[in-house]
């Protein structure tokens, strides 16, 4: 109970504290077993010696005799005292420094596996708090490093599967071409600038993912009023749109207040959310609301169209994500707008989120904030 206690408060000490109380401990054991043995060691040697001394002198004992033996066991026991006491401080010295020593190099030969690119080693939990807060950390530098290598492997993969479809089809018209099998006609231009333009998207897109996540995006961020980029966004797809079963329509007063965000930014995530709210609605609306509200602008996307089923939602912005549901209606499409239109609204001190019901429809609500609140 005592010691559980003693234990206890041992523990709620800093490293510093703790190490100076053993090394205190050590210290008073070495000298208690010293004195102890000084003291057990003189009366039975002596009691031994003078027997001895009497027994050559034929029983009579001078006192300069008994004065020789008792200087010759005092010296004699404190050379054994010191003997014993110092084997007693090396050994618990070396139970303490290897009580240290053996986690450390635990330790290290963790980190050794980290450097030569094996993730998976993990350091045990040890019973000095401090060491074991050391391996605790390790052991999450560790996970997060298997996490990013994860990731960075599946985005090779995605990458490559996504870049392997253009390619193919370039390339397969490339043959015919060279082989005479096939002449050039304008719809094979256009079908080959589709795919280079395909592939050119999704390298910007990745270059802008990747500039976001390294923190080095430039923003020209400035106050502007943005109806006038909603509207052309909104003109531009509608025109461009070739479902004549889906209506786009908007919603936005001619008066919204100016917003803080970078215009050109604000166009890419427009163009994106739109883009697929269309691409998404074979048949049905889409409509875009924008309206101020507290400090923020308020831009809401919602279509009628093939939503998003519930356990699909929480993926829905990661890269190269694409729904099953959404990948047996059309082929287009890399799964990569959402993760740069996210972190694009983010940058700028805006907010994304999304509802929607699988076969009902999506609404994608973005805000950003209004220039007088930000400044
Ligand atoms: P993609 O180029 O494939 O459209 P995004 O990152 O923009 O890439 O979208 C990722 C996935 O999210 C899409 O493939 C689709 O499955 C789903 N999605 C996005 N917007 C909608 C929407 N409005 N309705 C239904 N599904 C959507």
């Amino acid at each position: 109970m005592l010691f559980n206690r003693l234990l206890r408060l041992h523990r709620s000490l800093n490293l510093r504290l703790r190490l100076l109380l053993v090394n205190l401990l050590v210290i008073g054991i070495s000298l208690g077993s010293f004195a102890a043995i000084v003291y057990l060691c003189q009366a039975h040697i002596f009691v031994r010696r003078l027997a001895q001394a009497a027994a050559d002198s034929q029983g009579t004992l001078l006192p300069e005799v008994i004065m020789q033996v008792f200087e010759k066991v005092n010296l004699e026991s404190i050379a054994i005292a010191l003997t014993v006491s110092t084997g007693i401080v090396v050994l618990l010295s070396t139970l303490l420094a290897c009580s240290i020593i053996h986690p450390l190099r635990v330790i290290e030969r963790a980190v050794k596996q980290f450097n030569s690119g094996d993730l998976n080693a993990r350091v045990p939990p040890d019973s000095i708090p401090e060491l074991n807060q050391l391996g605790l950390t390790l052991n999450s530098v560790a996970n997060r490093l298997q996490d990013i290598e994860e990731r960075r492997q599946e985005m090779i993969g995605d990458l490559s599967h996504e870049l392997g479809t253009p390619l193919t089809v370039i390339r397969g018209y490339l043959e015919m071409l060279r082989e005479n099998t096939i002449s050039l006609t304008p719809e094979i231009t256009e079908q080959l600038y589709e795919e280079a333009e395909r592939m050119n998207r999704l390298l910007g897109d990745l270059n802008t993912l990747s500039r976001i996540e390294a923190g080095s995006l430039s923003l020209r961020l400035k106050a502007f009023q943005p109806q006038l980029i909603i509207q052309e966004v909104v003109t531009a797809l509608t025109a461009s749109n070739s479902n004549l079963n889906c209506r786009v329509e908007l919603e936005c007063p001619a008066n919204l207040p100016q917003i803080f965000a970078d215009p050109d930014r604000l166009r890419q995530i427009l163009f994106n959310l739109v883009g697929n709210a269309i691409r998404y609605t074979p048949e049905g609306n889409v409509t875009i609301c924008a309206w101020a509200n507290g400090n923020h602008l308020w831009i809401t996307v919602s279509d009628t169209g093939i939503g998003i089923a519930p356990e699909d939602l929480p993926h829905i912005f990661e890269r190269f994500w694409r729904s099953p549901t959404s990948q047996a209606i059309t082929a287009e499409g890399s799964g990569i707008g959402l993760a740069v239109t996210k972190r694009l609204v983010e940058v700028q001190g805006g907010s994304i989120e999304v509802e929607s019901l699988l076969g009902q429809g999506s609404t994608f609500r973005v805000t950003f904030p209004l220039a007088c609140s930000a400044i």
